[in-house]
């Protein structure tokens, strides 16, 4: 157990304290105390005269590149690289706690910062950007100073030293934005089998070809050079350092390259050997921490931000703000059309041809990776069919939209412009997969379409797409496309109606459409359930169709041709979606007085399976002798319903009666 006081230039909670948390607290129980510094050049100067034990500094970024003027400092510091670590760099919006975006006018960061995180705020152009020394300090600032509406860019560790509340999450455009930081100190490693990794730097004579002669000595040595910077030399015009990192295997290879390579350079210095740091894990995994001084958590506290989070309402735009309407369908309903599978380039490009000539569909659709309950069948072309979308979307304007599993299909869609992605019924009950998904979708523009999960669990469904929102994506989708269930149905996948109506209820603004080709199965059944979805105000459909259907390689019975489409959407009753914002009175009218029909057929058919339930009963109770009325039932029946009516605002007498004529039907349906 050692305490390491480690220099970095800025305030505690920078990415630099990350990174010396993560470098000299990575043995459990050393505890790590920063010593801040405004600059690079103070940080040498703090290890050089002890009053830190190391230091830590950044050296690269994949974005920004090399970091020159902290090259400069290793020739002149007399001072060993002993170890590096590499962070990825999260950028979050921080601010006093209690505060949304809305309620930010100001924004300060680095430059560079901001740079990265511009596409974010241009979505709030109300937010005021302006550039500031230092992105951590900020932070602080707010948190002493109690600066509210003003907002700071940093990382978590800032948001838990300042006690600020974390507004949104993975600012920047980039996610894959590192930085390399390399630990300083005054002793160096002693070279040993321990170590695979140096620095070094070198100058050569300015003789042709000296430098690729020097360098060759590593290659004979199997030595792999990681890093090679040419640094300027100050004060003398065109002379250069050359930095090089190199990685061996061996440890032998390394000293033999290093005899030989001595007597090629002028003025060697190797700036030290250590362990090669990891690359590619989520460095941005909290490390314990030890903060002083820092509150008990308050348990009154830790609730309401749980719940905080529970009910985090998700306000998200009407799809027509980003999605065009299509052209011969009423322009409230949205259709996303095309084959289950992309199966070759022409029946992909011929599919989105001819649902494009139909003008119903704003969206194409093709399963490019497909889940396949039974290994063996078709399982999509993968990468090599995206180039065909891309294709579809040039020739027919089309936007495309693929369904994704994992973070791969993620980034292979977003390369490929891909406009809307899908989670499919298999992988929204897999919160890890979703926010797998959700993670690698996290800063950009993508659409989001989540389908309902196989099994009839709301809560998992709203989950899924809480996980997506929460990366920052607002255009959002939900897709109903039915239920596995054990009984037997004429469905391929149970409607179970109740579930989407209730998605509706919790989420009110949220698009939500149908998927009748999964639910049914059998292009037989389509218009009953796109009818259905319809009557109860969902705002369109994703229906698949294909030139060829009965020859389709997945689906093939549940696909039908884009002109069978298009006169099934024909022959459709489009009701103004219930909820419809309308702003002609008469039109108001109608649409009210068709959402009470709709929900009066939704409540009877309610009540006929409360029946058929109640005759179930009544064959139990026969077979096993038992009366037809039980009191104690009833009672307690009549006292939870006029609990519920009344918390819904129903009166007493209109439930009370209301039961007691339901009862009195079931009694006499028992009898
Ligand atoms: C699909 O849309 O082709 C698909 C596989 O759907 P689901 O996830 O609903 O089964
Ligand atoms: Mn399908």
């Amino acid at each position: 157990m050692a305490t390491h006081k480690i220099a970095i230039q800025g305030v505690a909670g920078a990415f630099h304290d990350i990174a010396a948390r993560r470098y000299f607290g990575a043995t459990k129980g050393d505890t790590v105390e920063i010593v801040e510094c405004e600059t690079f050049d103070q940080v040498c100067e703090a290890v050089t005269n002890n009053t830190a034990t190391a230091g830590m500094m950044a050296i690269e970024n994949t974005i920004a590149g090399s970091i020159l003027p902290n090259y400069a400092l290793l020739q002149t510091y007399n001072l060993s690289v002993i170890g590096e670590t590499y962070v990825r760099i999260q950028h979050n919006l921080l601010a006093l706690p209690g505060q949304t975006i809305p309620d930010i006018h100001t924004v300060q960061a680095h430059p560079m910062a901001l740079l990265q995180c511009r596409d974010f705020f241009a979505k709030y152009p109300h937010i005021h950007v302006e550039e500031a020394f230092d992105t951590a300090g900020i932070a602080k600032k707010i948190r002493n100073e109690n600066l509210s509406g003003l907002a700071a860019i940093a990382g978590y560790l800032a948001a838990d030293l300042y006690k600020l509340d974390t507004l949104a999450e993975g600012l920047e455009s980039n996610k894959q934005n590192f930085t390399r930081f390399l630990a300083i100190s005054r002793t160096a490693n002693h070279l040993s089998r321990e170590y695979n990794k140096a620095s070094i730097g070198f100058r050569v004579s300015h003789t042709s070809g000296s430098l690729a002669d020097a360098l060759s000595i590593f290659k004979r040595n199997h030595i792999n050079l990681t890093k090679i910077q040419s640094i300027p030399v100050i004060g003398v015009p065109y002379e250069y350092t050359i930095h090089v990192d190199m990685l061996w295997e061996d440890v032998s290879d390394f000293e033999q390259a290093l005899r030989e390579f001595k007597p090629e350079a002028l003025e060697l210095k190797v700036y030290g050997v250590y362990k090669e740091g990891e690359k590619n894990i989520d460095l941005t995994t909290k490390h314990t921490i030890s903060v002083t001084e820092q509150d008990p958590e308050d348990p009154q506290e830790v609730l309401a931000t749980a719940k905080k989070h529970a009910d985090g309402e998700m306000v998200v735009p009407e799809w027509q703000k980003w999605i065009k309407p299509a052209q011969k369908t009423p322009k409230e309903y949205l259709v996303i059309s095309g084959p289950c599978s992309a199966e070759t380039e022409e029946q992909v490009l011929e599919t989105a041809r001819r649902i494009a000539a139909t003008g119903k569909a704003s969206v194409y659709r093709a399963g490019i990776w497909k889940p396949r309950t039974r290994a063996g069948g078709f399982e999509g072309h993968g990468i090599k069919a995206l180039p065909w979308l891309q294709k579809a979307k040039e020739e027919t304007g089309l936007m495309m939209a693929v369904e994704v599993a994992t973070a791969q299909h993620v980034e292979d869609c977003l390369k490929h412009g891909i406009d809307i992605l899908w989670i499919g019924a298999r992988t929204t009950g897999n919160p890890f997969s979703v926010q797998e998904i959700a993670d690698a979708a996290r800063g950009t523009d993508v659409g989001m379409m989540v389908k309902n999960p196989i099994s009839p669990d709301l809560e998992l469904w709203i989950g899924a797409m809480e996980r997506v929102y929460r990366v920052g994506i607002n255009k959002l989708i939900g897709i109903h496309r039915g239920f596995s269930t054990h009984e037997k149905s004429k469905f391929r996948n149970n409607p179970t109606w109740a579930i989407p109506m209730q998605f509706r209820e919790r989420l009110p603004n949220m698009p939500l459409i149908n998927d009748p080709s999964h639910i049914t199965g059998k292009r037989a059944l389509l218009a009953e359930v796109a009818q259905k979805a319809l009557d109860i105000g969902m705002n369109g459909f994703i229906i698949e169709s294909h030139i060829d259907p009965d020859n389709a390689w997945t689906d093939a019975s549940q696909q039908v041709t884009p002109e069978a489409l298009r006169d099934m959407l024909d022959a459709l009753v489009w009701q103004p979606a219930y909820g419809a914002v309308t702003h002609d009175d008469t039109s108001k009218l109608d649409t009210l007085r068709s959402a009470i029909d709709r929900l009066d057929a939704e409540f009877m058919e309610l009540l006929a399976a409360r029946m058929n339930i109640v005759r179930e009963i009544g064959e139990y109770k026969k077979h096993n002798k038992m009366d037809v009325l039980q009191p104690a039932r009833w009672e307690d029946i009549m006292q939870k319903r006029l609990a519920q009516g009344g918390k819904l605002g129903l009166g007493d007498t209109f439930v009370k009666d209301l039961f007691a004529d339901i009862h009195k039907e079931s009694v006499s349906i028992q009898q």
